[in-house]
């Protein structure tokens, strides 16, 4: 088992910056997810730290070892990529074992061996089948198996349930986690989906644009994102976003007036007149019982419903600004069922508030 350390990283394609100022360690043992949308550089990064790709400056560290100039095959780490490509002539069992047999290990070893990793995920009676004897899931499960077989230092995962359909990506996930408490070897986990990154990391890398927005464990960044970017990626459904102006009692939400506390005020010290946005996620906002005129006070907003989305156990719904194109997320109870078209008076949890400079989007409160 190892720590990685990235000091200062960039890669370059041509005249394409693909990552840069990339730093951090990943301590020996840690869970560490690198997220972001498509094209931010997540699969770089893991490439790089492979060594199927070369930085363009910077320094990788595997344990101490400095291992820029490491040939792939010598960093001791294994990859898992989401096509997981395994030998179709071969079986279950031989797929597992082949990276130790290219390695001449002893015979009775791999067999073992084989046997062992075959048990910790549920593949002990498949070992005989070809791949395409397989599910999906199965096949997946060999891939991963076939990289713990070998033991290494880490464990680079490239989208590896993104193949999977969704019941199958919920227990392959869940027995991810479990394996990686059990073996407690290194893991960097690159995926575009917030869900997995939440519940398997121990730290998040949030990425955008080559760059690394922030870094710290799922609940800290859910709880105090370091911008608007990270505050709308981690988040299912998203954190609402609502352009409003300052004026000297709140924000004016697309002709609405949001009053907010005076402790907020202070905290902010915004100017009158400016814009911002502001963000609230979906679980913060609360339905008030049908509104008279009188009883609309000014820290509620008034929305008309477009969509409802019951789930069961809550339902979502989907309401827009009488009179703009902004549309909020509001996740209520499962018995609350309002219909399209009903109008309804929202409560906004204002210390859960955030606001953002539209401009740059970094966080302001
Ligand atoms: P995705 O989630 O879509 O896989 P990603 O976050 O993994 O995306 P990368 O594959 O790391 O993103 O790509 C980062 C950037 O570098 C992108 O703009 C991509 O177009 C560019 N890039 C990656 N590989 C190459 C290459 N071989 N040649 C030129 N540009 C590249």
């Amino acid at each position: 088992m190892a720590n990685v350390r990235l000091e200062d990283i960039k890669r370059k394609f041509n005249n394409v910056t693909a990552i840069e100022d990339i730093t951090f360690e990943i301590p020996d043992g840690e869970f560490w997810v690198l997220v972001g949308p498509s094209g931010c550089g997540k699969s770089t990064i893991l490439r790089t730290i492979a060594g199927l790709e070369t930085a363009t400056s910077g320094k990788l560290f595997i344990g101490d070892r400095l291992v820029n100039n490491i040939p792939a095959r010598q960093r001791d780490v294994a990859m898992v990529f989401q096509n997981y490509a395994l030998y179709p002539h071969m079986s279950v069992s031989q797929n597992i074992g082949f990276g130790l047999q290219m390695r001449q290990v002893d015979r009775k070893i791999i067999q073992e061996r084989v046997m062992n990793v075959a048990r910790s995920l549920s593949l002990d009676h498949l070992l005989d089948r070809k791949p395409k004897q397989l599910s999906g899931g199965q096949q997946q499960r060999v891939a991963l198996g076939r990289a713990i077989a070998r033991e290494p230092q880490v464990f680079l995962l490239d989208e590896p349930l993104s193949n999977l359909d969704a019941q199958l990506r919920d227990d392959t996930r869940a027995e991810l986690k479990q394996l990686h408490q059990e073996l407690g070897i290194t893991t960097i986990y690159v995926t575009h989906d917030q869900v997995e990154a939440m519940t398997l990391a121990d730290k998040i890398v949030v990425l955008n644009r080559g760059r690394i927005q922030q870094i710290g464990d799922p609940q800290s960044i859910y709880a105090s994102p370091a911008n608007q970017m990270v505050a709308s990626f981690l988040g299912s459904p998203p954190m609402n976003i609502l352009p409003a102006i300052y004026e000297s009692n709140g924000f004016d939400v697309s002709g609405q007036l949001l009053t907010i506390p005076a402790v907020v005020k202070e905290k902010l010290q915004l100017r009158q007149g400016h814009s911002y946005d502001l963000g609230i996620r979906p679980e913060h906002i609360f339905i008030n019982e049908p509104p008279t005129r009188q009883e609309v006070n000014e820290s509620q907003l008034i929305v008309e419903v477009k969509v409802v989305e019951p789930l069961g156990r809550e339902t979502l719904i989907r309401a827009g600004l009488p009179g703009s194109a902004v549309v909020l997320n509001i996740q209520v109870g499962g018995d609350v069922r309002p219909r399209p078209g009903d109008r309804l008076s929202l409560q906004l949890d204002l210390n859960q508030l955030f606001v953002f400079n539209p401009k740059t989007g970094d966080r302001i409160l």
